[in-house]
């Protein structure tokens, strides 16, 4: 029988590994539902290919626009229809729009589905809470996309889970780490979103240059497997070749290894007994031979200080953390403020006193974070644009 499955965000970086994934495989796979902001015309395009009854795109001229043609297509503007959409739970969705904007789309999409892959890494680190519950509720299966995070997941069981001493995330460094301090000044938005081992998203390539990434990968890491942050590691590791590192109470350490590609934790999210990988790479002793782990440089890369900040217990903070980064990437990519005022404004922001009561504030549901992320928005628009 066919999967059925959807794609949230099937027009970007994950959402096109999917459908590249799904394309080899055409005739396992029934796709309910794509989604997108506001390009269409790939949208369209991934619709008709794999005839897909149900898209929804979420920018509203687009979507008026669309919805004037003459259409085989349901379409609708946002995720209020997800239960006219799906008649019963399907067999996975996959959540891979980017920023806060994925959470509505996540949280509802938990209850339709048997399994939820999600990429939306801002869901995680700000509404795990929110999401645990949900997925327990309707005994939906979660899966990690991110790559740290699916090697981790992938070594751990239940019986080992209690043993880890420590976790090591790895990071490239990003395409600045061997930038010295001195010329980050002259740094430009094309230089900031090219990120040497892997294609992604511009938010993301942003944070990779920030390495805010790897401080959102704590937090996920911290969330999904429920450890205290003081266990949970940063290691630059330039190749991008090693992933994790889990290293147990017993003395050994898994080191988990996978070529620069997103579409090998994305494969084995949506297929569970399928023995082969798709353009399957030998294991590459040139890349293991030279691992060079390193520490970060705190001085280049401020921002990773922000975990000292953070509360033992999961907040509303981390919303705090999310938002701001989140809009001070997009002045920057809009050309409103420079690479390094990014941690400086973000610094101006989180020590600022009114904000510290969040920590000590659990998100009771959805609404609390948007309604915080919009606080914020709004208080850096007015301080500093
Ligand atoms: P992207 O920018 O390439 O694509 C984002 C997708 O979300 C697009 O389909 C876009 O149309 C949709 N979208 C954006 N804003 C939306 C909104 N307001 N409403 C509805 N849809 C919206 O991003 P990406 O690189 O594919 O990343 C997606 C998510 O996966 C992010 O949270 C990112 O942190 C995470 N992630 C990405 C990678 C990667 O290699 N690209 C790796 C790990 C985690
Ligand atoms: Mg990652």
């Amino acid at each position: 029988m066919k999967k059925k499955i959807a794609i949230l965000g099937s027009t970007g970086s994950i959402g096109k590994y999917l459908i590249d994934i799904i394309s080899k495989d055409k005739k396992s796979f029934d796709i309910i539902l794509l989604t997108a902001n506001s390009n269409y015309k790939t949208l369209l395009k991934q619709a008709k290919k794999f005839k897909v009854k149900n898209i929804i795109i979420s920018d509203k001229n687009k979507y008026l626009k669309l919805n004037n043609k003459k259409n085989k297509i349901n379409i609708y503007n946002n995720y209020d229809n997800l239960n006219k959409i799906f008649k019963t739970k399907v067999d996975y969705i996959m959540s891979a729009i980017s920023g806060i904007n994925g959470l509505e789309p996540t949280f509802k999409s938990i209850k339709h589905t048997k399994k939820i892959a999600i990429a939306n890494k801002e869901s995680i680190i700000c509404a795990w809470n929110i999401l645990e519950k949900e997925l327990r509720k309707n005994k939906t299966k979660f899966v990690p996309v991110d790559s740290e995070h699916f090697s981790i997941w992938s070594v751990l069981n239940k019986s080992n889970k209690n043993n880890i001493d420590k976790i090591f995330i790895t990071a490239s460094g990003g395409p600045f780490y061997k930038l010295p301090l001195s010329r980050f000044s002259k740094i430009r938005i094309k230089d900031a979103i090219k990120h040497p081992n892997w294609s992604m998203g511009k938010k993301i390539s942003v944070d990779s240059a920030t390495m805010m990434n790897k401080v959102f990968e704590i937090i996920e890491a911290k969330n999904i497997f429920n450890l205290p942050i003081e266990k949970l590691k940063i290691l630059v590791h330039p190749k991008s070749y090693l992933h994790a590192i889990v290293k147990f109470k017993n003395g050994f350490s898994h080191l988990v290894i996978h070529d620069t590609d997103m579409k090998i934790p994305i494969f084995n999210s949506l297929y569970e007994n399928k023995d082969y990988y798709i353009n399957q790479n030998y294991l590459n002793f040139n890349k293991l031979n030279h691992l060079n782990l390193e520490t970060p440089n705190l001085k280049k890369f401020p921002l990773i200080k922000v975990l000292k900040k953070l509360p033992a217990n999961s907040s509303l903070y981390e919303t705090i953390v999310v938002s701001a980064n989140d809009t001070l990437v997009d002045l920057f990519l809009e050309k409103k403020i420079h690479f390094q005022s990014i941690s400086k404004i973000f610094f101006s922001i989180i020590n600022d006193k009114k904000f510290y009561k969040f920590k000590s504030i659990i998100p009771r549901n959805i609404n609390d974070i948007i309604n915080l992320k919009n606080i914020i928005q709004k208080e850096i628009n007015s301080r500093y644009i």
